[in-house]
């Protein structure tokens, strides 16, 4: 169904300059090049989070730069090989922009919250005046005689003409960007909203994730600033301006962020109603201006009040979803790691202390852990568990004291460094990303198992790798038992399931440390006995566990040694029939109550 609805919009498109006037034809024109810079957005702000009120300055850099290049007469000598030709303008655009987005990105993707859209305002306006201002771009009035563009030897004059070089391109970028988006580098991408602690405990580079989908968002505003300059073959300032960028904005959010398509429905559908809106507005107000941004303004605030996923979704509702593959990746096994030798100490945590504030949340902790045993760090509510867990993966910083890995000192590493040296861990709080499937979830954990980059996903050449990968997720999904549950979204699964769902995606990095904060916490009693067996698997596999757990059948069961917290601090040690004997430990456990 989706995919002849695919089809008949593509026999469509492709009919169109035959059948519509040339009114319609110069509309689908505009919406096209408008289209390519919201399909940025969408990626940009709608996957990845990242707002940006700038990209029009992106669609000026592209516009300018091939605008000037085709009509300079006083190039500098060394530069009059590049004159004159739109291929060439469209080369050196493009690499103009990537050298300004990658420097902005630079400085403005590091501020959080409110400070990144604040940016883009700040550097759309500066580039805006640029334009403006600089006498070689022609200032307010511009660069006009800019060449038409040719293909083949074809002029391409007509907006008729032009028509199938921008919709080629627009379908070309957005097939780009659901390849990405579909891969590794896309699970990255797609964690950057609201999973960046979890990616980069399990890897990921999440600032490098970042500048990516803002250099793509770039690059395609400036083409589509390219193929205004030569379709219109006239620039001024006007259109890169602050409101334009807003409008690119309003386009995505409009359509759907959250799509690639919500990016061609809302460029469809705000400059047809821009187009008339502008025609009958002033009439009914019997003067001329600027009205449609206030009813562009009132849509924005209906559309984030009624449909915050814009109306891509609503309308994708009406149609059955494609069922998708739901075959089980099959792939030949990822190489793994040597684990250490059974019985060496891997993990060495020494007179750590971690401080908020006056609270001391970690007061002097000392322990081991060794490979092939399963450590079991007790305590009541408060003690310090989850901290010191962060301290130990790098989420966290500690105030002081030491840590030690596979004999290499790791307290001033940051978590990606430590998941990459082979520690792989589990929140209390689980963090997954709800709207993606269990099987791309646990294939974050597989992250670091992987080398191709941004080039070869968009073009989906990485195939092989990612069948391995998904490949890999799939096994260890079927580890711990939620098999059937492979093609769900993660947030819908109860808590339990996504607690495992967590340890098949440690597991999927093929650690030779795992740490486990409260993982049979919300498991029936079956569940536990699968989870405990599969831990007494990996321990005899030679794995090193460190175990915080509440449920004591659990952990007395399991454990080869215990550590027993209070207010921070250690207050008892050893093996689980000392330590239940503890009277220190049945204090603090049982209140004195015994
Ligand atoms: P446990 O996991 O043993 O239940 P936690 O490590 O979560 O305990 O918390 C230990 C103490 O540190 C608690 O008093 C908690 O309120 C405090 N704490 C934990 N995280 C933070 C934080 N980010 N800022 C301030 N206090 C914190
Ligand atoms: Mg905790």
């Amino acid at each position: 169904m989706q995919r002849a609805i695919l089809i008949l919009f593509l026999v469509l498109l492709g009919s169109g300059p035959l059948i519509l006037s040339e009114f319609h034809i110069t509309l689908l024109n505009y919406i096209g090049l408008s289209a390519l810079v919201a399909l940025g957005v969408v990626l940009l702000t709608g996957v990845g989070g990242l707002t940006s009120f700038g990209q029009a300055a992106f669609v000026g850099l592209g516009a300018y730069a091939s605008a000037y290049l085709t009509t300079a007469t006083d190039l500098p000598g060394w530069l009059t090989w590049a004159g004159g030709s739109p291929w060439i303008g469209l080369a050196a655009g493009l690499l103009l922009t990537a050298i300004v987005a990658w420097l902005l990105g630079a400085l403005t993707l590091r501020l959080s919250g409110h400070y990144l859209p604040l940016g883009t305002i700040a550097w759309g306006i500066s580039l805006y005046f640029l334009f403006g201002n600089l006498s070689f771009l022609g200032g307010h009035t511009g660069i006009s005689g800019i060449p038409a563009l040719a293909l083949f030897g074809l002029e391409l004059k007509s907006g008729r003409a032009f028509y199938y070089v921008i919709w080629v391109m627009l379908l070309a970028a957005v097939w780009i960007t659901q390849n990405l988006l579909d891969s590794r580098e896309g699970r990255a991408i797609r964690a950057l909203k609201g999973g960046t602690v979890m990616a980069e405990a399990m890897g990921v580079d999440t600032a490098r994730s970042k500048i990516i989908i803002f250099l793509i968002a770039a690059l395609f505003a400036a083409l589509s600033g390219w193929l205004y300059a030569h379709l219109q073959r006239f620039v001024n300032p006007t259109p890169f301006g602050l409101h334009i960028g807003i409008e690119y904005l309003f386009m995505a959010v409009v359509g759907g962020a959250g799509n690639v398509w919500g990016a061609l429905l809302g460029a469809g559908l705000i400059t047809i109603l821009k187009q008339w809106l502008q025609d009958l507005l002033p009439k009914i107000f019997g003067a001329s201006g600027n009205f449609e941004m206030i009813v562009f303004g009132m849509m924005m605030v209906l559309v984030l009040q009624r449909a915050r996923d814009g109306i891509w979704p609503i309308l994708a509702r009406l149609v059955p979803p494609a069922r998708g593959s739901r075959l089980v990746p099959q792939g030949d096994a990822l190489p793994r790691n040597v684990m250490p030798q059974a019985g060496a100490g891997i993990l060495d945590v020494r007179h750590v202390f971690k401080r908020f504030g006056g609270l001391v949340a970690n007061n002097d902790m000392s322990f081991t852990v060794r490979a092939g045993e399963v450590m079991a760090l007790i305590g009541p509510n408060g003690a310090g568990k989850s901290t010191m867990f962060d301290c130990i993966s790098g989420v966290g910083s500690v105030s002081e004291g030491e840590i030690r890995f596979l004999g290499e000192r790791i307290d001033h590493l940051t978590a990606r460094a430590i998941a990459r040296r082979g520690m792989s861990r589990t929140f209390q709080h689980v963090r997954l990303l709800p709207g993606m499937s269990v099987l791309e979830n646990v294939a974050i954990g597989a992250h670091l198992r992987g080398t191709r980059g941004v080039l070869p996903a968009a073009l989906h050449l990485e195939r092989a790798e990612e069948q391995r990968l998904l490949a890999e997720a799939a096994r260890q999904i079927e580890r711990v038992g939620l098999k059937d549950s492979m093609f769900e979204q993660a947030g819908s699964l109860a808590l339990g399931q996504q607690r495992t769902l967590e340890i098949a995606r440690a597991l999927a990095a093929d650690p030779c440390l795992l740490l486990l904060d409260e993982p049979a916490a919300g498991l029936r009693y079956m569940e536990k006995q699968i989870l405990a067996d599969l831990l007494r698997k990996l321990k005899a596999e030679g794995m090193g566990i460190l175990l915080v757990e509440h449920d004591m059948d659990f952990v007395m069961g399991l454990a080869n040694r215990v550590v027993v917290m209070e207010f921070g601090e250690k207050i008892a040690e050893g093996l689980p029939d000392e330590v239940q004997r503890n009277p220190a430990v049945l204090e603090a456990y049982l209140g004195g109550v015994e």
